[in-house]
């Protein structure tokens, strides 16, 4: 066992003479049964990073190591690596036995009963011993995953690559096998690099994240460091659901200022602000305080423009100056209707400062 590395690595590809850059300069360690999610935007380059790893694209430059050894110029199947689809690819034709027996027979010479043991132990962990002598058509997605799943841990591989396993499956049965998979993979100890465009899925299933953006690498850390510390201004508002709201303003010595309206801010904020003439003011929507006493600090007139139920919550999108509109969430107990005026709390606890030329997080 070892960590996986990624050491400055790029992938450019050649779109009919001009160059793509899909991958752009990432280093990250993953560490020795580590679970990572690479999250990020449609076509930020989440699948061709994990490709470099499995060995399906070259790397164009950089480095990929397991320990202390290149993999980068092995063949795939000299990598110790097991990948996971988004759509299962299963041979049809084949038994789940037969599938889940494929990969062991191709990469190890064990004998034919010790490989009939590790497929039923392993079908009996995923829960589908059952279903050993069906073909995949005979199966359900959720089945079908499991059976995919199932494939890959026979073969007790040193990492594990998923790209987008569970997008193929209805919102319940995700959700059970996020929990699933999180169980398993911490059970099993194998490194783990798990490919999303989903934020919600990255902040329930991954040790730490990776938020990638345009080719690049904007931020590894852990859910709550990128929730609660986000790098950059990307990064916060990729995070979170509804998104950080942005304001943008002047720095005018300790007071923020836009046409709409100001913001004093205290000792420490405004040093982190020194040298910088524009920022961006972020504050999270579940930060957002509607309160009765006007008088408090940060405290703002605005009227409710739309109210939307969020299930046990509620979003409640509140007008404030000339087209200014900010999101805030409130418990569903809470009576707030559209059309009626709110006075609303920016705390500066809560606030976010980037800055607004580098959208790099100032505190
Ligand atoms: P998605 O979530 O939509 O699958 P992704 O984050 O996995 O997206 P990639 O598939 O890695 O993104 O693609 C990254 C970038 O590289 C995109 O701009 C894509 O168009 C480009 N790209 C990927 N493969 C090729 C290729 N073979 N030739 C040219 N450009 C490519």
């Amino acid at each position: 066992m070892a960590d996986l590395t990624l050491d400055h690595v790029s992938k450019f590809f050649d779109d009919g003479g001009s160059k793509v850059v899909a991958v752009d300069d990432a280093s990250v360690t993953i560490e020795d049964g580590e679970f990572l999610v690479l999250v990020g935007p449609s076509g930020c380059g989440k699948s061709t990073t994990l490709r470099m790893i499995a060995g399906l694209e070259t790397v164009s430059e950089g480095q990929i190591r397991l320990g202390d050894e290149r993999m980068d110029n092995r063949p795939p199947r000299d990598r110790d690596i097991a990948m996971v689809f988004q759509s299962y690819a299963l041979y049809p034709h084949m038994s789940v036995r037969g599938n889940m027996r494929f990969g062991l027979e191709e990469s190890t010479d064990m004998a034919d009963a010790d490989i009939d043991a590790v497929v039923e132990e392993t079908a009996d962990m995923l829960g589908i011993a059952d279903l050993l002598d069906r073909k995949p058509g005979e199966l359900s997605g959720g089945q079908q995953q499991r059976v995919a799943l199932g494939r890959a841990i026979v073969r007790d591989p040193e990492v594990f690559l998923m790209d987008e396993p569970l997008s193929n499956l209805d919102a319940k049965l995700r959700s059970q096998m996020r929990t699933e998979l999180q169980r398993l993979q911490e059970e099993l100890g194998v490194t783990t690099v798990y490919v999303t465009h989903d934020q919600t899925e990255a902040m329930t299933m991954g040790d730490r994240i990776a938020i990638l953006n345009d080719g690049e690498l904007q931020q590894v850390a852990t859910p709550l460091e990128a929730y609660h510390r986000p790098a950059n201004r990307f990064v916060a508002g990729f995070i979170g659901e509804p998104s950080m709201n942005f304001f943008e303003m002047e720095v005018h010595g300790d007071t923020l200022a836009n046409d709409t309206f100001t913001y004093d801010l205290s000792p420490r904020s405004k040093e982190a602000v020194e040298g910088t003439s524009r920022v961006t003011l972020g504050i999270r929507p579940e930060d957002v305080e509607l309160v009765s006493d006007d008088e408090l600090d940060h405290t703002y007139e605005t009227s409710v423009d739309v109210v939307e139920p969020m299930g046990n919550e509620n979003a409640v999108y509140l007008e404030f100056g000339t087209e200014r509109r900010f999101v805030a969430t409130v418990g569903g107990m809470r009576r707030v209707e559209a059309g009626q005026s709110a006075v609303a709390r920016l705390p500066e606890e809560a606030i976010h400062l980037f800055d607004a030329a580098t959208g790099e997080a100032l505190q």
